[in-house]
């Protein structure tokens, strides 16, 4: 049935809401599709859920596509979930926590992986159960510190989340690149431009993990796109050919330090003065950047922590040395080392540090702890590994890893060329979990030699309402939104204009002829509501076709416009159904 505007629940803003900050929150208020409950909290009015179940098919058809299936989970879920994971936790202050009549505790999830872990370790046993992969488009809740952008960044909002399970590493890689070729199909057909860039991940070898970014300057992500070729990555996770050009002289050869033991301010100080960085360093200096490579000894495996601070804030050696406790480093083969990025630029927080017990520790201080140098540094994934146990796919939460600067002449590390910045927002991301979840649950099955073995898990989301505002964020213009069809609340915008019975006469009739062939119809049926007012609500509600039926009909033709582009044509009365299906 034709959505009809004399009794559609709608109604539509001139002005901007108050606290809108960016121009698709604007328009989703003005033009009647959500209203604001409280901050990072939205109601969704009939032609938001329009869009919002267009934009919900194309992820769920594509799922089914690659073979996963649908299930439904609890928002409400039970503390101990959550502290099974460490996650009750690590999530801080981003996690809505509350308490039944029995004062239990309980949390809404940001996010499903325990639950899912522990569904299919209740169900499945043996390997034959396996490979399979499970979704759900589901409500979650994070209590996030800057809700902003209207639905862009909700305190709940709807997400869909799969998660793969295999048995194999191999498994898991083919698990992901479904997912990830799924990605760029629901991408596509909802008609964003976007970019799939890689991202930190918090698994262990060869372990993968990229988002999918709509570029567009109101983005809360900043990544970085080479100017030439396709590489692209989150800034945490950027890799670049080689230091920026700088004062040669501030730059020695990497010196390998070895440290007895646990360092002090003193041996920290000694070991960093035998640089040859043109200067001494004292014990009340302060460092930006500084590299340490660890490795325990009689191990050929290396690894590189980042010890440092994000911007311009500074971290002075007294704080620094008391954080160089023995680290724990997770093992790393030579071949890994070989694999290491040549150089990443990245931030792991000091309070990761310090975690465990190795006995002797040999440090590796790259040329980069200039003081005033912004320029660093090299992570692998097991050094990440290592301080992001625990974590899961949301680990990258604010203030944890901080963002890097790139300067003018940093180049891309796959082709040289210039490295450029650019904004984003976060659409999707596709993580390989690894074994955490399911060694943490004891998630296993039984191998045909009735051995059991941990299943390795994926984990992958996508912004469903994120990526309504985000859309309308990429495709809207001075006069309002314009949706790509395949989401729009309908594929044409009938409007009837004047007084004229004959003008409501034959807008019916095209209504009906466009109904009974299956298009979608809005219709603007109001009476007295004048010609002006009508264009301009059609304007902003962005439907993609725009008939107006009104003066053109005592010649015999209606208006066909097209709402991106503006182009308009007079076609017969007669055969307007026909040019619009
Ligand atoms: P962000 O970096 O924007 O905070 P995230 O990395 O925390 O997102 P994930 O944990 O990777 O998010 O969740 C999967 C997807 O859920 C994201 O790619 C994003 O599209 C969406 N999403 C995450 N947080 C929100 C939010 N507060 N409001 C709306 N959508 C969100
Ligand atoms: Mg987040
Ligand atoms: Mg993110
Ligand atoms: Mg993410």
């Amino acid at each position: 049935m034709a959505l009809r505007m004399s009794t559609l629940f709608l109604r539509t803003l001139r002005d901007d809401p108050a606290d809108a900050e960016v121009p698709s929150h604007k328009l989703l208020v003005r033009a009647g599709y959500v209203r604001r409950v409280a901050p990072g909290i939205y109601s969704w009015l009939p032609l938001g859920l329009e869009v919002l179940r267009n934009v919900e098919k194309v992820v769920r058809e594509e799922m089914v596509g690659i073979g996963a299936q649908e299930v439904h989970f609890p928002a409400l879920i039970p503390r101990e979930v959550f502290e099974a994971s460490g996650r009750w936790e690590a999530y801080g202050d981003g996690l809505f926590r509350l308490q039944d009549r029995k004062t239990n505790d309980y949390l809404l999830a940001p996010t499903h992986e325990e639950l899912f872990t522990l569904l299919v370790k209740g169900e499945l046993s043996s390997y034959k159960d396996y490979p399979l992969s499970l979704f759900q488009i589901q409500t979650k809740y994070r209590d996030e510190a800057r809700p902003r952008a209207g639905i862009l960044r909700g305190r709940e909002f709807i997400m869909k989340d799969s998660y793969s399970f295999d048995l194999t590493d191999e498994g898991l890689a083919a698990s992901y690149q479904a997912h990830r070729d799924a990605y760029e199909r629901i991408f596509s057909r909802l008609g964003f431009d976007y970019r799939i860039v890689f991202a930190v991940s918090g698994a262990m070898g060869g372990s993968a993990s990229e988002e999918f970014l709509a570029p567009t300057p109101s983005g809360e992500d900043t990544f970085v796109q080479c100017t030439n070729c396709d590489y692209a990555a989150n800034t945490e996770a950027v890799v670049i050919a080689s230091p920026p050009a700088q004062d040669p002289s501030a730059q020695p050869a990497s010196v390998v330090l070895d440290t007895p033991d646990t360092p002090t301010i003193d041996t920290l100080v000694d070991r960093l003065n035998t640089l040859d960085v043109g200067r001494e360093f004292g014990a009340a200096d302060t460092l930006k950047n500084v590299v340490l490579r660890t490795r325990a000894p009689g191990e050929k495996a290396w690894s590189l922590l980042v010890v440092g601070v994000p911007g311009d804030r500074e971290v002075d050696l007294k704080r620094l040395a008391g954080q160089l406790e023995p680290v724990e480093v997770e093992q790393a083969g030579p071949d890994d080392l070989a694999a290491v990025p040549a150089l990443v630029k990245g931030y792991i927080g000091p309070q990761i540090l310090g975690e465990s017990s190795a006995t002797k520790v040999r440090f590796l201080v790259d040329p980069l702890v200039v003081p005033g140098s912004a320029w660093v540094t090299g992570a692998n994934e097991a050094d990440k590994h290592a301080a992001f146990v625990v974590r899961g796919r949301d680990f990258e939460a604010d203030g944890e890893i901080g963002a890097v600067e790139i300067r003018d002449g940093d180049r891309c590390s796959v082709c040289g060329a210039r490295l450029e910045i650019a904004r984003g927002i976060e659409l999707g991301h596709v993580f390989q979990l690894g074994r955490k979840y399911a060694e943490t649950f004891g998630l296993t099955a039984l191998g045909p030699d009735g051995k059991p073995a941990t299943v390795t898990m994926g984990s992958y989301g996508v912004g469903v309402t994120r990526a309504v505002a985000a859309l309308a964020e990429q495709t809207l213009d001075d006069k309002g939104l314009s949706w790509p069809r395949i989401v729009a609340p309908a594929d044409v915008h009938v409007v009837a204009t004047g007084k004229d019975e004959a003008v409501f006469e034959a807008s019916q009739a095209l209504v009906s002829s466009l109904e009974e062939a299956g298009v979608r119809v809005l219709y603007d049926d109001r009476r007295g509501v004048s010609p002006g007012v009508k264009f301009k609500d059609s304007e902003l509600i962005g439907v993609p076709t725009i008939v107006i039926v009104g003066r053109g009909l005592a010649g015999g033709t209606v208006e066909i416009k097209d709402r991106a582009t503006d182009e308009r044509r007079e076609v017969p009365v007669a055969s307007a159904a026909e040019e619009l299906l």
